[in-house]
């Protein structure tokens, strides 16, 4: 089962996509990644969730990625005495420790850290920006500050403060808990919300210990100070669009999106573009002019995958919303101006054997017109080097690790296959061209390049590439 379009999709599962046959079915449209999001799927819910994708995977052949998206420190007010209250612009409005019910003067911020990083000046925003706060005074118990977008707040509303860095960790141990779990069910990628500091993923991938790779949402001004650490050290990156647009000026957004998107490129890391891309699909069966084009953007920057979240996990349409993605996708991938945008995004090698031999086989590739770039890989890693190239080629990436297979998934362009490993390279080359004919990229005579390390099992070891043909 071949994909025509290269762009990965990510379909979030929820109530509307929870069953075994709507995974199956968001799967033949188009889905390639499964992300269960955590802030609202119990333990007993990823697991049963994990199994049904697991099912399909193995009805269909085909290696599919798990995604588990934690919640991370999502900072909410305490609760009112006499329900909702509404803010006046100018009032003064104060965030304390105290427990007590909040009225039209008060309420409890039931965070201690953050009291103590509040300082005057920073912004406070309440229920995703729709009430804006300035602090004029800030002490360890109490911030006063004066509301300077009026509004409704009601109990439990989240808080963002795009001023001030939390001095909390990324993960919570509500977090610890849900990534155990998920680690325990057998999942491929962690995403971790709210990423503010390296350390951040560095503690996530700590505890994963290569068990998950790590996936980091860039969705603060925090994290966005230091992308080109924060992209170093993650396995990839999420362009969280959503908090994005509440903790920074919306129309920072597009530029933030193509910064992160090439950064990641150039790195070689895969990297999502997230939220609302076809938000109007959760009530209507066709998307708006503007969020096609929307998704036409982010295929044309070549982003790896393109997210869908309540429009899969909540909607009227998640198989049309993934279907539409996937049109679109395969539309771009094939327009006339394509090839020169991807082309000229594209990030010199890094000054490995892996890379010059990337490039080298891109080239070739191209320059015959042959028909695939096998990447014969026990970890993954050639596979995404070879990614990294965005080819015109199309990539098969032969692995007998099946959690590498899982994991490519998520990465632009890799058909994964899981097969026995190589006992020498002869039998490499036999059996890697014999799996590009069946699994449909060339018939027999036509040439493909294949690249791989010797001695084999050896991750790092690219080495080789050679032209062969489709018995
Ligand atoms: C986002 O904020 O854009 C995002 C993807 O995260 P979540 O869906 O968890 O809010």
């Amino acid at each position: 089962m071949r994909r025509m379009k290269r762009t990965k999709i990510i379909a979030t599962l929820g109530p509307a996509s929870s069953d075994r046959g709507m995974i199956a079915r968001l799967f033949e449209a188009g889905a390639d990644v499964f992300r269960i999001n955590m802030s609202h799927a119990s333990h007993d819910v990823m697991r049963t969730l994990v199994k049904s994708i697991r099912s399909v995977e193995e009805e269909y052949g085909r290696p599919i990625a798990i995604l588990v998206d934690l919640q991370g420190p999502k900072l909410r007010v305490g609760s009112f005495g006499a329900g909702p209250v509404d803010l006046v612009e100018g009032a003064t409005f104060v965030l304390d420790a105290d427990k007590a019910p909040g009225d039209a003067n008060r309420v409890h911020l039931p965070h201690p850290e953050i009291l103590r990083a509040l300082r005057p000046g920073h912004t406070v925003l309440i229920d995703d920006g729709k009430v804006r706060l300035r602090v004029t005074e800030a002490g360890p118990k109490r911030a006063v500050a004066v509301v300077e977008i009026a509004g409704r707040i009601s109990d439990k509303k989240g808080v963002s403060l795009p001023d001030t860095e939390i001095p909390v960790a990324a993960m919570t141990e509500k977090d610890r808990s849900d990534l155990e779990a998920a680690l325990d069910a057998g999942i491929d990628w962690v995403a971790l919300s709210f990423v503010q500091r390296p350390e951040d993923v560095a503690d996530v991938k700590k505890t994963a210990q290569g068990r998950a790779k790590v996936l980091s949402k860039i969705e603060k001004p925090q994290a966005i100070a230091r992308l080109d650490e924060i992209i170093e050290i993650s396995d990839a990156l999420m362009v969280a669009r959503g908090d994005l647009g509440v903790e920074m000026p919306l129309e920072k957004v597009p530029g933030l999106q193509k910064r992160i998107t090439r950064s990641a490129r150039r790195l070689g890391k895969p990297v999502v573009v997230a939220t609302q891309m076809l938000e109007s699909m959760i009530t209507s069966p066709v998307p708006t002019r503007a969020e096609v084009s929307d998704v036409a953007t982010a295929v044309f920057e070549g982003a790896d995958a393109v997210m869908l979240s309540a429009e899969s996990a909540a909607g009227k349409y998640p198989i049309e919303a993934v279907a539409t993605m996937s049109r679109i996708a395969a539309e771009v991938e094939s327009d006339q101006v394509y090839r020169a945008i991807i082309n000229a995004q594209r990030g010199a090698p890094e000054p490995t054997g892996a890379d010059a031999i990337a490039v080298a086989a891109r080239d070739v590739a191209e320059t015959l017109d042959l028909k695939a770039i096998i990447a014969w890989t026990s970890s993954g890693a050639t596979g995404l080097r070879i990614a990294r190239e965005r080819p015109q080629p199309p990539i098969l990436a032969i692995t007998p690790n099946v959690t590498a297979a899982r994991r490519l998934a998520l990465v632009w362009g890799v058909h994964a296959v899981v097969a026995e490993d190589a006992k020498n390279v002869d039998d490499m080359a036999d059996r890697a061209c014999r799996i590009a004919g069946t699994e449909g990229f060339g018939a027999s005579g036509d040439r493909v390049i294949i690249v791989a390390g010797v001695p084999f099992g050896t991750p790092g070891a690219t080495n080789m590439v050679r032209i062969a043909f489709v018995p």
